[in-house]
């Protein structure tokens, strides 16, 4: 992180490297540049498809510093007009499933169809213990140098709403910027994936052949999200395997509900690694976006989806705004107080608090 400031610092122009020695002045001269931001520019770069501004803004988009948050805003509102345009895809699976092989190996096939590709991830992990599940190895580097493709780390934050809301966010600047096909990436941590599915068009599911458990430890949830499941590593000795789950998996989802989109989930098998059965799934994904593009879900999705995004952003900025009011901090304490003592319930404490919020 600090390696990649002095290198933006250095390539500033007017800095000298006197100016950079010491962590204080590289700290001014980093809020000097933030507050020196040109936002129509920066938008202008971006609608220009220029990497470097899409970096840029979403940065501004991930900061904590409020003065920052007014510029984000005006970038992605002067955005939206340009965003809407691609298709969002979201994937999940275990650790080892082999997220970031398939990824990779997708993400080469769209940009040899002529797409432009841009990755982003949603780490719960990131934002609770600081430590990430998802971004630390070294991961996709053939995809990393195709011009066609643009990887962004997952953002930190202290909620996986907050991070959420910066993940929106980044793809109304990815689409802005010309993007075609949006991947976002997660674990099967928590609510991660509620949330993913929140926020995309089409939601895959990579999966392990068992020894016949295929359908067991898997939460039901997921499947039900599924507009697909891949069942990965279908080579060598295991592709027998990978073929017998493909076969349990799709009786197991004939039996769940037809889904409002009209579309009958499908199961497939490939091998990230051999780059089989790639292309297959971006068949689907096609096949997808066309049917529910027909039958208006695919529109009617995204507006369920924005409405959720609003109701969600109010509830995150009303506690945010209630829990961090100093006089409800010192109440609040006093509140559980009474409560360890029995001198007060959970309710009758919740109400004199949120009235003293008014
Ligand atoms: P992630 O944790 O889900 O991102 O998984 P990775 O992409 O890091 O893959 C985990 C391991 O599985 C790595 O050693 C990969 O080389 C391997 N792997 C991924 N895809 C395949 C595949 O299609 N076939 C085989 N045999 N191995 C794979």
């Amino acid at each position: 992180m600090a390696k990649s400031k002095k290198t933006a610092l250095q390539k500033t122009d007017g800095v000298s490297i006197s100016e950079i020695t010491n962590k204080d002045s590289i700290k001014k001269l980093n809020k000097k540049r933030h507050a020196n931001i040109n936002t129509d520019a920066l938008v202008t770069s971006i609608l220009n498809k220029d990497i470097a501004a899409l970096s840029r803004a979403i940065t501004l988009v991930e900061s904590k510093n409020p003065k920052h948050l007014n510029k984000a805003n005006t970038i992605i509102e002067a955005c939206l007009p340009h965003a809407n345009k691609s298709v969002r895809i979201g994937i999940t699976g275990v650790p080892g499933v082999g997220k970031s092989t398939f990824i990779e190996t997708f993400g080469k096939h769209l940009t040899s169809l002529g797409k432009r590709v841009a990755v982003l991830a949603i780490d719960p992990s990131s934002s609770v213990t600081k430590g990430s599940i998802l971004g630390d190895k070294t991961r996709m580097e053939a995809l990393v140098r195709d011009k066609n493709a643009y990887i962004r780390p997952s953002a930190s934050g202290d909620s996986l709403g907050g991070v959420a809301r910066k993940t929106r966010e980044t793809i109304t600047l990815c689409e802005a910027a010309g993007f075609d096909v949006i991947i976002i990436e997660t674990v099967g941590v928590g609510q991660s994936e509620t949330t993913v599915h929140s926020m995309v068009d089409f939601f895959l599911l990579l999966k392990l052949a068992g020894a016949g458990d295929e359908l067991q430890g898997i939460k039901r949830g997921i499947i039900e999200m599924a507009d697909a499941i891949a069942i990965n590593k279908a080579d060598g000795t295991n592709l027998k395997a990978a073929k017998l789950a493909k076969t349990e998996f799709a009786r197991a989802l004939h039996l769940y509900p037809k889904k409002a989109s009209n579309w009958q989930p499908k199961v497939t098998v490939c091998s990230a690694i051999e780059n089989r059965g790639i292309d297959n799934i971006w068949n689907i994904i096609s096949d997808y976006v066309e049917t529910t593009t027909k039958n208006n879900y695919f529109i009617a999705k995204r507006n369920e989806q924005n409405k959720y995004w609003l109701i969600q952003t109010i509830e995150q900025q009303l506690k945010a705004v209630f829990f961090n009011n100093p006089k409800i901090k010192a109440e609040l304490q006093k509140q559980l107080k009474l409560i360890e003592n029995n001198k007060t319930t959970p309710f009758v404490a919740a109400d004199y608090l949120l009235k003293l919020n008014t």
